[in-house]
């Protein structure tokens, strides 16, 4: 039996809340929607929740909203999904790239703050940063914060991994060091919708700008419109939108799987300290959590020690997979893809990031992974040691 990285949870109070809809007057555009954005917005603590279809729409938004355009700089990690930074090229503007802190995986404060100051010289900084919460840990975020205020820069904070998370003690969401913070709901994630995502922010204006884009530009809030309204049926498009809602469905879906959510978080982190006593034998870096996070261990990535353990990362990389344990690798550094090679960065490479790139390894992550399950991956991680010991 294959064992997955990562892999949803379904309980039948999240079937019958998905059928409950089904049944009722309205697919999408229903009151479930709005109900979803307050379970999420009062769990994190940000005044406002713009639910839409994934998160990468809810990056496109979070862009859009915060006027980024041609001729606009967005910098981000090259540690993610290629999602955090296609938002940026969605709207005409060009991304760059900050390195990342060698313990926690996630864009280097002190990288930033060297690159802002160059950047400064040369006229070129950024209009929005965006800082990913790989693995579900919080990126530094009062110091990426000090540096916006020095700079002048807006920041999006990339959560799709992180809901359930906390930093300094607060839930990762409440927006107190950003301007807009994203979730995704894909099934992988944390908690799940099918296909999800929300934006959320303590910016009335800006929560008003993504709400009308996500659904063709259009308002029906008459202190929004240009001319006083011309009847019950008026409304008006003030802005280019997209079709990005979310359905009734998905929403019921979210509001079911977020009872859960602590329970999920608190599930991952007992499988994250199994694995990290698992591995004391291994010479394997384990994931390092700053003291000033609490993660939502989404992954649970280590660094293979080549030369220790007698086998390349992809030696062992196709150990596991040949065993049924789908490995993976979060990720390959955005600028190494063919189309950002051919779109301005042909020559970037980023030494901490090309570092971790070449010892990553995602082990599988989910509520339900059992424990003799972990026993079998951290053994096939270790079998050419055993070889050695008998050869
Ligand atoms: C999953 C993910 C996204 C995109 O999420 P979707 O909901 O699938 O669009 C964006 N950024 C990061 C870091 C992700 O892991």
């Amino acid at each position: 039996m294959l064992i997955p990285y990562g892999r949803q949870n379904i309980s039948q109070a999240d079937i019958d809340a998905v059928i409950a809809v089904l049944r009722s007057d309205f697919l999408t555009q229903g009151p479930v929607v709005p109900e979803f954005e307050r379970t999420v917005s009062e769990y994190c603590k940000s005044k406002y929740g713009v639910a839409v279809n994934s998160a990468t729409s809810a990056l496109h938004l979070a862009c859009l909203a915060l006027g980024v355009g041609p001729g606009d700089r967005v910098w981000t990690t090259p540690i993610t999904f290629v999602a955090s930074s296609n938002c940026a090229l969605y709207c005409g503007a060009e991304v760059d790239f900050v390195d990342i802190d060698p313990r926690t995986y996630n864009m280097s404060p002190a990288a930033l703050a060297a690159k802002l100051e160059s950047a400064e010289k040369n006229g070129t900084l950024p209009k929005v940063v965006v800082p990913v919460h790989l693995c579900g840990q919080s990126c530094e975020m009062e110091a990426i914060h000090a540096l916006s205020l020095q700079y002048g820069f807006r920041i999006i904070e990339d959560a799709s991994h992180a809901i359930g998370g906390s930093y300094k003690g607060e839930p990762i969401g409440n927006c107190r060091f950003s301007d807009i913070a994203i979730f995704s709901f894909h099934p992988v994630k944390i908690v799940t919708t099918g296909e999800g995502g929300m934006a959320v922010t303590n910016d009335h204006e800006l929560a008003a700008s993504m709400q009308r884009l996500r659904s063709h530009g259009i308002t029906r809030d008459p202190a929004e419109m240009t001319t006083p309204s011309e009847g019950p049926w008026f409304y008006q498009q003030i802005d280019l939108g997209f079709n990005y809602r979310m359905t009734d469905m998905q929403a019921a879906l979210g509001i079911s799987q977020f009872q859960r959510l602590d329970e999920f978080v608190k599930q991952r982190h007992a499988l994250a300290s199994s694995y990290n006593s698992l591995l004391e034998s291994c010479p394997v870096t384990v994931p390092w959590q700053h003291p000033d996070c609490h993660s939502s261990f989404h992954l649970y990535v280590v660094q293979i020690h080549p030369a220790e353990m007698k086998a390349s990362q992809r030696e062992v990389f196709e150990r596991l997979r040949s065993h049924g344990i789908m490995v993976n690798l979060h990720y390959i550094p955005v600028y190494r893809h063919p189309y950002y090679r051919s779109h301005g960065h042909a020559t970037t490479s980023l030494p901490e990031a090309e570092r971790y790139y070449s010892q990553a390894l995602t082990l599988p992550l989910y509520p339900g992974l059992e424990a003799h399950q972990q026993r079998e991956v951290v053994e096939h991680m270790k079998s050419p040691l055993g070889h050695q010991t008998i050869f």
